[in-house]
């Protein structure tokens, strides 16, 4: 429930009627504006209802949040969230391109493909080093040691980095190495981890499951939020349809209805949303054209080498030309690349 105060309602009104709230066994929000303040309930509706709070003489309207997301949703916060990977705001006026490989394998892989799409203009560097493989007979990642070359790109380039935490037990290290961590598709719904990653307080971009909805994927968000983390990046990757043609079927549609009920930035994962190198750069292009935040793209200097998807990595060489395309459309939605 979203309460308004009448505009003469004090600091110490709403502190009363906050612990109203907290009494009663649900969790109160405390959003003071410019012109007056505004208060939160989240919980049982019913107990709601029994706190009579519309007849509060400092309560201007006291109205329910249509949603079932309450936290990351525009009803409760109106104005767009920026998230902070070390020194990059996603979700501000410019748009983020994370770049980087599928897999960290080697020192030299990472630093040589960390420096190309550094130099063309990439912001922060991903690379996975937990790797969901669907097959147990694939390259399942470097561990602890590709989390290592991470930080020793990050320091040599400036670059923050995202990388994928996969079990509870990896987020500790995760936390040591990595300034962003990704929750993939195959863990959107994994409770305990998100739970886990919400007491990091880290930042975390929190990946579409393969046949979630976008209800699911924003309820998923919450409970990092609910855990007490805000710091939270969307990622549509693509869903599962009955197209076989590509990887999976890129629902932009989800970006600009996220982009609309949300206050969450909201990228783009063109690499998975295709898994074609060839369609990554104009699905790129319709992301920045949509609204997203940003993109996160799979590179590889040696793709035929690539330990994994190498089939949907950019060359060095196409990665500078989707930085040259992606501007004019980067600008025509108001932001900068
Ligand atoms: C990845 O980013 O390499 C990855 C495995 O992504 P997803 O979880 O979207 O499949
Ligand atoms: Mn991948």
């Amino acid at each position: 429930m979203i309460i308004v105060l009448k505009p003469q309602a004090t600091e110490a009104e709403a502190k009363r009627i906050l612990a109203k709230i907290e009494q009663a066994g649900l969790k109160p929000l405390y959003m003071p504006g410019v012109e007056r303040i505004v208060l939160g309930a989240l919980g049982d509706e019913r107990i709601l209802q029994k706190l009579h709070l519309d007849s509060d003489p400092m309560v201007e309207e006291a109205k329910p949040i249509l949603t079932k997301y309450k936290m990351v949703s525009r009803e409760v916060q109106a104005h767009n969230s920026v998230v902070r990977i070390g020194n990059v705001a996603v979700g501000g006026d410019k748009f983020a391109v994370i770049a980087g490989p599928c897999s960290v394998e080697s020192e030299q892989q990472l630093m040589s493909v960390a420096d190309v799409v550094k130099g063309h203009g990439a912001v922060a560097l991903r690379g996975g080093a937990y790797k969901p493989r669907t097959s147990p007979y694939d390259f399942q990642g470097m561990g602890v040691e590709g989390l290592k070359l991470l930080k020793k790109a990050s320091e040599a380039t400036g670059m923050p980095t995202v990388s994928e935490v996969m079990e509870v037990g990896q987020v500790d290290s995760l936390c040591e190495y990595i300034d962003c961590l990704q929750i993939g598709a195959r863990n959107m719904q994994n409770y305990g981890l998100l739970k886990a990653v919400g007491e990091t307080g880290k930042p975390v971009l929190l990946k579409r499951g393969l046949s979630a909805t976008i209800e699911e994927l924003l309820l998923a968000a919450e409970y990092i939020y609910d855990a007490g983390n805000p710091n939270i990046i969307l990622c549509e990757r693509g869903i599962r349809t009955y197209e076989t043609a590509t990887r999976n079927t890129l629902d932009l549609n989800a970006v600009a209805y996220i982009k609309q009920r949300s206050h969450l930035p909201v990228v783009v994962d063109p690499s998975h949303g295709t898994g074609v190198r060839e369609l990554v750069i104009p699905m790129s292009r319709a992301a920045a054209a949509v609204g997203a935040d940003g993109i996160i793209v799979e590179s590889h200097l040696n793709p035929a080498e690539a330990l994994s998807d190498g089939h949907q990595a950019l060359t060095g060489d196409m990665f500078a030309q989707l930085m040259q395309e992606l501007k004019p459309f980067v600008e025509a939605a108001g932001r900068t690349l």
